[in-house]
């Protein structure tokens, strides 16, 4: 046992609440001066850029929208950062001072960053709410976890679009925190929120050398993942990518350099015939098409006990109806957009094969225009007929015998992912045992299985769903410093 990890008293954000008109009515003042704003995403470099020439960025929600453009990081300015890059050597309370300061900044500037990531990410109101609120936790969990520095040098950064402020926020903030300097490349499809939120960044002091971003697509990343002068690399995103820079990273970088991998997952969850169907219901259409089903933690394939299985699929088709899929700007909306016309090919593909199999189960309309797909259900023996992960609001659904529980055990941890898994049961010795032996890093019983909490609920997989440690959790800062254990006293 080493020695004890500490965890300060540190509030999370406090967030807005929705179900208050006035406050809705201040979300919408504050965001309205931004519904037709142009913003411009480039590379922001210690150094003169040399970017490509801008192109548009896509509201998914609305083809005719254009939120602004994006200029691709050049070969040239790759270069021109790593060679700028120099950690912070700013003393810990000082680093985590201004990492307090992009915090307040963040919800100061509330208005601009919600109309941001619903004009380039699709997201709704709840979510965008969210996502400040993940984002502020992070920035302020790992500032007062900052520890003297000792960083592992240049830190490069790759996020998802999924969670294009929260997940960019959090890599970030831990590089920073333990006074590497950073270079960010966000997902392509949401440059504009990445260039805003390094803006602020620099505004509270972030010192231009310790953090610089380069928009660009997978070329980009593969560059910063290549480099010796990397130090280590924090990723979000595809698991096939994730082995791709490892492999990148065995090559080039320095023995043991750090990877630090959320990836994708097979999340299931068993529903066996003590559960309560109210609950069990309002879970399961939380995890499985909340955000569009677009997170690495969503629901992917759930177990019915046999005994409940035709009652319980017709209560969930019902709560599935009463589901609004539109603009994700309304309140009433429940399901926005995917992300873009590739993620929307991709779903409608594999909705169209359960369709000419017979097994499509239920479905609702979708919008004309836009990348939406509406909740879907479909019919499985179980997890092992999903040949991928399908990151949309589909859900799959599959039914059990009681003496079979063991079996389904068995096909989910043979997926090989272990990222969230979900029980509904009012047996104890069941959660016991079903906990014990489902391998997966986030394991939520009679709840959603979605929204893991900054410093309450650490996120993250085990096997093909990531390399740990969690985010947001007192492991998570170590990985992105020279140590291998924390110091007595941290
Ligand atoms: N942390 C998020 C959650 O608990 C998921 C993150 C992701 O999708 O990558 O829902």
């Amino acid at each position: 046992t080493g020695p004890e990890l500490f965890q300060p008293e540190r509030p999370n954000s406090r967030g807005f609440d929705l179900r208050h008109q006035p406050t809705l009515d201040a979300i919408e003042a504050a965001r309205s001066p931004f519904a037709s704003h142009q913003w411009k995403a480039a590379p922001l470099i210690a150094g003169k850029a040399n970017p490509n020439t801008p192109e548009r960025v896509e509201n998914p929600a609305d083809p005719a929208d254009t939120p602004g453009t994006v200029a691709w990081a050049s070969k040239a300015d790759i270069e021109t950062a790593l060679a700028a890059a120099a950690p912070w050597t700013a003393r810990a309370s000082e680093r985590a001072t201004i990492l307090n300061r992009v915090a307040d900044l963040y919800e100061e500037n509330h208005g601009e960053i919600f109309a941001i990531l619903h004009r380039e990410a699709g997201k709704s109101i709840p979510d965008a709410v969210a996502e400040l609120r993940e984002a502020a936790d992070f920035l302020r969990y790992y500032a007062a976890n900052a520890p003297e520095a000792d960083p592992v040098g240049i830190f490069t950064c790759i996020s998802p679009w999924n969670f294009p402020l929260a997940i960019f926020t959090g890599q970030i903030a831990a590089a920073l925190a333990a006074g590497n300097a950073v270079l960010s490349k966000p997902a392509e499809q949401t440059p504009l929120i990445a260039h805003f939120a390094i803006t602020l960044m620099h505004r509270a002091g972030v010192p231009q050398t310790a953090l610089q971003l380069l928009p660009g697509a997978g070329d980009v990343g593969a560059a910063l993942t290549s480099d010796a002068r990397v130090g280590g690399v924090a990723f979000t995103g595809s698991t096939d990518t994730a082995l791709k820079i490892r492999s990148a990273m065995v090559k080039n970088l320095a023995p043991g350099a750090p990877l630090i991998a959320e990836t994708g997952g097979m999340n299931a969850m068993i529903v066996d015939s003590t559960a309560l169907p109210e609950q069990a219901v309002q879970a399961i259409v939380e995890s499985a098409f909340q955000s569009a089903g677009q997170r690495c933690s969503a629901l992917r394939c759930l177990y019915v006990q046999e005994d409940i299985a035709p009652h319980f699929t017709e209560m969930l088709t019902g709560a599935m109806d009463a589901l609004s899929v539109g603009n994700p700007w309304l309140l009433s909306t429940d399901c926005g957009p995917v992300i873009d016309e590739e993620a929307r090919v991709g779903i409608a593909a594999h909705i169209q094969t359960a369709r000419a199999e017979g097994r499509l189960l239920h479905e609702l309309k979708t919008p004309n225009a836009g990348t939406y797909i509406a909740p879907t259900l479909i019919r499985v023996n179980g997890i092992g007929d999903l040949e991928r992960e399908i990151f949309g609001p589909v859900l799959h659904i599959a039914s059990f015998k009681s003496g079979d529980l063991d079996r389904v055990i068995h096909a989910i941890n043979a997926t090989g992912y272990g990222l969230t898994f979900g029980l509904m049961t009012r047996i104890d010795d069941r959660v016991q045992h079903v906990t014990e032996a489902v391998h997966a890093g986030n394991i939520y019983v009679n709840r959603n299985q979605i929204g893991a909490i900054v410093g309450s609920q650490p996120f993250g997989g085990e096997g093909m769903s990531g390399t740990g440690p969690k985010a947001g959790g007192p492991h998570y800062l170590i990985r992105f410093t020279a140590r291998t254990a924390p110091r007595k006293g941290e």
